[in-house]
């Protein structure tokens, strides 16, 4: 039993069965989580019974730091080892105001969108939720032992965004746990405006997510019609535009406080144009939504390249001038393969693409 995988509930819960108090939860939380310690010996406020009963039932195991790479402008990125060979990678990309953790949901990726280096690597499974918040665990803690500069609340992560390899969507429960300590004031107290689930698009997920866990929701969009998404992002065949919409009009429905984004890729002679952009205005017609354009960030292999930066001007201007708030996503740590799309990680046995998402169907 790996306690990592434990929320608040879970622990209160296997404490009491215990016949242990329930506040005992709360307390190996906090040692955890806000102070770093995974040594039972250290948590001084149990008693020596209860911490020997701890260590002969349960462990607190997170993925092994195989390499940390640091950008010129300041981004990180780390190479984790899970058990069975896997590894994912996590992006730290710090900012004068925040600092922002790029979190991995899965193991590859099951969605094979053609422009992502992540989902050219095939998927292999399902991240636990131990797997998803030890990357904020790890990111915090050595971050603050390497002696970096914490924000006054003393967090040096003040924002998660799930947009590292995989689809968290397909990965709904663990992520929904996983968003559940992160948002624990024993744990890492963070609000959830500042927590981004990423999604390519699992329609009847985003409505789960809305009434389990509402958070801010960015979508990939990266085509303005069915014709060309179907292409570029394979799950709009399933998914088409039209029902995306309605979901997205649905999430942001009657809370003005959920934030709604649409990236798109700025994929060269492919969805760049001014009609495009236009397509995309009428498609975001009376929607309250902001769109964040992301130049393409190319991998080996890769069949794009990245629309100039006039067209990209251009097509910005043209959804600013329609009153949509939209910014060009500034490339951080492509010097590292560390940006958007270029996560690859290491995915043994990527034979479990197909079967995965149909069984999300
Ligand atoms: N599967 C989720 C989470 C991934 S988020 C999703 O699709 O939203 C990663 C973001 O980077 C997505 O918007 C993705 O479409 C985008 N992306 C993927 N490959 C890219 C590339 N090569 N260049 C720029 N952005 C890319």
């Amino acid at each position: 039993m790996n306690l990592f995988n434990f929320t608040h509930s879970d622990l209160v819960e296997f404490f009491t069965q215990r016949g242990e108090k329930p506040f005992r939860a709360s307390q190996i939380l906090k040692w955890v989580h806000q102070m770093g310690v995974v040594d039972f010996d250290e948590m001084t406020n149990l008693s020596k019974v209860l911490r020997q009963r701890l260590k002969d039932e349960t462990t607190l195991t997170l993925p092994k730091v195989v390499t940390v790479q640091v950008s010129h402008d300041g981004t990180r990125k780390w190479l984790l080892q899970l058990e069975c060979s896997n590894q994912i990678e996590m992006v730290f990309i710090p900012e004068d105001d925040r600092g922002t953790l790029c979190v991995s949901s899965q193991v590859g990726c099951p969605l094979n969108c053609s422009f992502c280096a992540t989902g050219k690597q095939g998927f292999n499974r399902n991240l636990e939720v131990s797997e998803i918040i030890g990357q904020l665990w790890l990111a915090e803690h050595s971050l603050r032992q390497e002696g970096f500069r914490a924000e006054e609340h003393g967090r040096i992560i003040s924002n998660v965004v799930f947009m590292g390899m995989g689809e968290p969507l397909t990965n709904f429960n663990n992520v929904i746990k996983a968003i559940e300590l992160m948002r624990d004031d024993f744990c890492y107290g963070l609000s959830w405006r500042r927590i981004t689930v990423s999604t390519a698009g699992i329609v009847p997920a985003i409505a789960r997510l809305k009434e389990t866990s509402p958070v801010c929701l960015a979508i990939s969009l990266h085509a303005p019609n069915d014709e060309l998404r179907n292409k570029l992002v394979p799950l709009n065949k399933k998914y088409p535009l039209a029902s995306l919409i309605a979901a997205c009009r649905e999430y942001v429905k009657d809370d003005d406080r959920l934030k709604l984004t649409f990236e798109y890729v700025m994929l060269r002679g492919i969805n760049d144009s001014v009609d495009h952009a236009k397509a995309l205005v009428k498609l975001m017609r009376h929607l309250p939504a902001k769109v964040n354009l992301i130049p393409f960030n190319p991998f080996p292999q890769s069949p794009y390249e990245r629309s100039t930066q006039e067209v990209i001007d251009t097509f910005r201007n043209i959804l600013l001038a329609a009153d949509i708030m939209t910014i060009t996503r500034k490339t951080r740590g492509d010097d590292i393969d560390a940006a958007c799309g270029q996560l690859a990680g290491k995915v043994v046995d990527k034979t479990r693409r197909i079967p995965i998402l149909m069984e999300q169907d």
